[in-house]
């Protein structure tokens, strides 16, 4: 391998890749489309899970040489659990279910995090600038198309800290919306996993519910939001080029938890480059069989309405209720089974699409799919004073840093 490596995409994945390889002596150069990391996010709350695997993802990343202090974050052993009928539950364990970081520009932000750990490994970052990807090595430029998106708004609040999950196909169209708060600052989000044509509709809705629930004390700041990409490519090594992240479709398509993904992927593409181990034969052993569970119980839960959910999180209690530990619900919902392993062939192809990209390679992708007719409802009256609150707030120079029509 020559000494000089070219990383396209100075995000998670990009930025763990560029680490691992600058500090074992290569010269490594990340190219990056935006002015920052994290410039693809504003503030944007995220939860790094910590249910794949039985190791605590923050020691893990020790173990590879990342720092977890170089960025804020707030672990969690318990969230409120938001039945499809309104009732709220608390899966709780001893340990860290998931950490909250931030995405974005600002100096706590993870992406910021990695970036000071990538200059002190001495990788030289170029922003702001268009590179062709046949120049690259390691192709880390996050996700291309989309399967569904997320869409949010932050606002100020005296509310403690605190984290709520909310399974409700109605407000979150076969997914589910989330509240987290850190802080002083909120974020209610709703994923929209089926096309709609305005999804600030479904935000507004979901906020009128949020406040319906907690005293909040909202004061809007800006909307945020953004996609995902879902895709299983034949190959993760192509022409020489390490797909990672989610420009290697390693996302979980079950809830959208990518970032523990991106960052494991780019530490074994560098490992690969170095010759430790092989990148195609541990995405296919480490990481595909969580994809391909993901994705399975995505298809399931396709088929589900608020009575699967309402199913699910009664079955998640009494998981909970019988091992004492909510967490292992979550652990035994990504465990590869035999089950879910025989379901596989309809999922490959009841839900995922075959394409190729420009540069030959194939793949099967989940396509955003079609808005359903119980999508269609009529906003309430809380939810127009939402939206309309929100116009106020625009005028008076409040951002979107996510056009949901950009889908
Ligand atoms: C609203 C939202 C909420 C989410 N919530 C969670 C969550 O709670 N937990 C979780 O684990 N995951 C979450 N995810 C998913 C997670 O953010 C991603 O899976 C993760 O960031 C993927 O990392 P990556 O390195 O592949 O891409 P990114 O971190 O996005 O990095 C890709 C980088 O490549 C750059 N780029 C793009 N095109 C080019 C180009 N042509 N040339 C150069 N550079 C380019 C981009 O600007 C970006 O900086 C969420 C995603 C969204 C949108």
């Amino acid at each position: 391998m020559s000494e000089r490596v070219d990383i396209l995409g100075a995000g998670l994945s990009g930025l763990s890749s560029a680490i691992i390889l600058a500090k074992s002596g290569k010269e490594v150069h990340v190219h990056e489309v935006r002015q920052d990391s994290g410039a693809r996010f504003d503030g944007d709350f995220q939860g790094i899970e910590n249910w794949t695997s039985e190791i605590d993802f923050f020691d893990e990343m020790r173990e590879w040489g990342l720092d977890p202090n170089s960025f804020k974050s707030n672990p969690f052993g318990v969230v409120d659990l938001v039945h499809p009928d309104d009732v709220i539950t608390n899966p709780v364990t001893d340990g860290v279910a998931f950490r909250v970081v931030e995405r974005g520009t600002d100096s706590h932000c993870i992406d910021q995090g990695f970036k000071k750990m990538a200059l002190d490994a001495g990788v030289k970052i170029h922003y702001g600038v268009k590179v062709d990807p046949s120049q690259c090595d390691i192709i880390a430029a996050g996700p291309k198309e989309s399967s569904a998106v997320a869409f949010g708004e932050i606002f100020e609040t005296s509310h403690p800290n605190h984290v709520t999950f909310q399974l409700n196909d109605k407000l979150a169209p076969g997914a589910y919306s989330y509240m987290i708060i850190i802080d002083g600052v909120g974020l209610i989000c709703t994923c929209l996993w089926r096309k709609q044509r305005k999804s600030g509709r479904f935000l507004d809705e979901t906020i009128v519910w949020y406040e319906n629930h907690y005293e909040l004390d909202r004061k809007p700041i800006k909307r945020v939001g953004g996609k995902g990409d879902f895709s299983l490519p034949e190959k993760y090594v192509f022409d020489g080029r390490y797909y990672v992240g989610e420009a290697g479709g390693l996302q979980d398509f079950m809830w959208g938890f990518g970032m523990r993904y991106a960052i494991t992927s780019g530490v074994l593409a560098a490992k690969s480059m170095l010759g430790e181990v092989s990148y195609e034969k541990e995405v296919r052993t480490k990481l595909l069989p969580l994809v391909k569970v993901s994705a399975t119980n995505r298809f399931i839960m396709n088929r589900m309405g608020d009575r699967g959910f309402k199913a699910v999180a009664k079955y998640w209690m009494r998981d909970q209720k019988k091992t004492g530990d909510g967490l292992g619900f979550m652990r035994l919902i990504y465990k590869p089974g035999i089950f879910r392993r025989m379901l596989w062939p309809f999922v490959r192809f009841g839900m995922l699409t075959k394409g190729a990209t420009s540069d030959g390679r194939s793949y099967h992708r989940m396509p955003f799919r079609k808005a359903l007719k119980r999508d269609d409802w009529k906003p309430s009256a809380e939810a127009k004073l939402v939206a309309s609150q929100w116009k106020n707030i625009q005028r008076a120079g409040g951002k979107t840093s996510f056009n949901s029509n950009d889908q």
